[in-house]
């Protein structure tokens, strides 16, 4: 998700030429026969990004022990030794680069207690940071890589699953900072509350991004019922209408999120598009996205998918791979104009996330 440059467009016009070369006629023909020309135009924009996106752990350490983190709760942070020498990752990422990696999503634990592996990263590839915005990314040194705070609610909440108040702090870290936004990972107990919240970090001049709290750890009180989904989705559409400037995100996204339904299919494991794809063996393999690995923080071993190794894909409310199941079955969104917007819709939220296209 960050980009201090822009995606790799030598790729991008190559594979242009070829497209133009082997037409598919009947599929050109549908797409532009659904859209306008305005339309057409936003979808002709992302098609050519050709994101190749890979998630990193930077560390097994962290600065706080969230109730509810799927990182510690799933024993990712037993899984590999972390790899000490600088040059190793220097090596490590020149190698993910010529796996044709051009979006490096970092997190961990918490990827700002090691600045010079994050930098191994900016240096070479288009960098994204999730961090829980206690220590503050300096901008001399990463002036434009995309940062993404976890948030988990109000102070009350924050201090209750968090252990501390990190919402005053990651807002006063990060205040007026253009290449910011929030990742709210949204509770059943921030129900009719989150409001405020989306007030606070639109008068910081930052933005935010909702997914929903899988309740890895059961914590009682976090739990999500039909009923609740229903509440959750109308007040993320809320939102997005009454804050376009502040939240970024689509309302079809909110409803295959909180439905874990697309065109009429059941989001779960047969699904899923965020598994790595070394331990994919799924027969048949599902559309997925090319390339994507999770890697260990000793950059030998590899994590089942985007997120927690032990969860159960039923309950998987993980927002980036409801996005990414979107994303990859475009050709089954070319079926209406609606559909079709809506796949362009999240194609250009899942964009300027990551700073390919501007907010
Ligand atoms: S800040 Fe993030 S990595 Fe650290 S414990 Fe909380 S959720 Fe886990
Ligand atoms: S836990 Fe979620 S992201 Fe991971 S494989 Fe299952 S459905 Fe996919």
């Amino acid at each position: 998700m960050t980009h201090h440059r822009p995606p790799d467009t030598t790729v991008s016009k190559r594979n242009s030429r070829l497209k133009a070369a082997t037409p598919d006629k009947e599929f050109m023909i549908t797409v532009s026969s659904l859209l306008d020309e305005a339309w057409y135009q936003r979808y002709q924009h992302i098609s050519q990004l050709n994101i190749r996106s890979s998630i990193y752990d930077v560390t097994t350490k962290c600065n706080l022990r969230c109730t509810g983190c799927f990182f510690f709760s799933s024993g990712e942070h037993l899984v590999a030794e972390e790899e000490p020498d600088p040059a190793a990752w220097e090596a490590f990422v020149d190698r993910e680069k010529e796996r044709g990696v051009n979006l490096a999503i970092l997190v961990g634990g918490e990827p700002t207690l090691h600045l010079e592996r994050v930098d191994a990263f900016y240096q070479r590839i288009p960098t994204y940071c999730a961090t829980n915005g206690l220590i503050r990314v300096p901008r001399d040194r990463f002036p434009d890589m995309m940062v993404g705070i976890s948030l988990w609610g109000d102070s009350e909440t924050e201090k209750r699953l968090r252990g501390k108040d990190v919402f005053t702090r990651s807002l006063a870290n990060y205040r007026d900072d253009p290449y910011t936004y929030f990742l709210f990972t949204i509770t059943p107990q921030q129900l009719g509350k989150i409001e405020p919240i989306i007030q606070r970090i639109g008068d910081a001049g930052l933005k935010v991004h909702m997914q929903l709290l899988s309740n890895d750890e059961d914590a009682p009180g976090f739990g999500w019922t039909d009923e609740l989904l229903v509440q959750v989705r109308g007040e993320m559409d809320d939102m997005l209408d009454r804050y376009p400037e502040v939240v970024i995100s689509s309302h079809y996204y909110h409803e295959v999120l909180t439905t874990g339904k697309m065109l009429g299919r059941t989001f779960g494991w047969s699904e899923c598009p965020s598994v790595t794809e070394g331990l994919d063996t799924r027969d048949p393999r599902p559309k997925r996205l090319i390339r994507f690995n999770r890697w260990a923080a000793d950059l030998k071993s590899k994590h089942r998918c985007c997120t927690s190794a032990t969860r159960d894909c039923s309950t998987c409310k993980d927002g980036a791979a409801h996005m990414s199941w979107i994303m990859v079955n475009k050709r089954a969104h070319i079926r209406s104009t609606k559909d079709l917007q809506n796949w362009i819709e999240v194609y250009e939220m899942f964009a300027k996330l990551y700073q390919f296209l501007p907010w």
